[in-house]
């Protein structure tokens, strides 16, 4: 078991720094007494944490209370002032492409033009019209053109000329 109080708290983190949770390179690990030894704060490991030498600067012998303010201020994606932590932050995963709307539209649009049988809509014009009318609150013309874009490469609606045929 590691005795160094910075070993110590290095491997208690994970190895990783305790404001950021970016690796920490030995080299950049520098102990933070969070009440500051100026202010009273012991050396026992229940005071201390192992962080970016910049932070640990940067905090220097702040308050409680000021300290808390610079973590607060940071919502949530902490960055040390040295920048370790921001090119993951900045990589930080997308939302995906929000393509379900789409789908439950054409879901919709799908369980519609089977209940209607044999009225399908026989036009590409009035298939368009029937689709938009599916949404009383309005759709947008490139929503209506993706949904019937959407018919035609599921497969269930066929249009050849102003003709549509369906296979539903
Ligand atoms: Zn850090």
């Amino acid at each position: 078991m590691p005795t160094k109080p910075l070993d110590r708290l290095m491997f208690v983190q994970g190895g990783v720094c305790f404001f950021c949770k970016q690796p920490l390179p030995k080299a950049e690990a520098s102990v933070e007494h969070l009440l500051a030894s100026a202010n009273g704060g012991g050396n026992s490991d229940e005071n201390c944490v192992a962080c970016c030498k910049a932070v640990n600067a940067l905090l220097g012998s702040m308050s409680l209370k000021e300290k808390f303010q610079v973590v607060l201020n940071q919502k949530g994606q902490f960055k040390c002032p040295n920048g370790a932590g921001s090119a993951k932050a900045a990589a930080k995963p997308k939302a995906p492409a929000i393509a379900k709307p789409k789908d439950d539209k054409l879901a919709l649009v799908i369980a519609n033009l089977k209940q209607r049988g044999n009225s399908k809509p026989r036009t590409l014009k009035t298939l368009t019209s029937s689709v938009s009318s599916l949404f009383p609150k309005g759709i947008s013309e490139a929503d209506l053109a993706a949904l019937v874009q959407q018919l035609q490469s599921t497969g269930k609606v066929t249009v050849e000329g102003s003709k549509v045929t369906y296979a539903l």
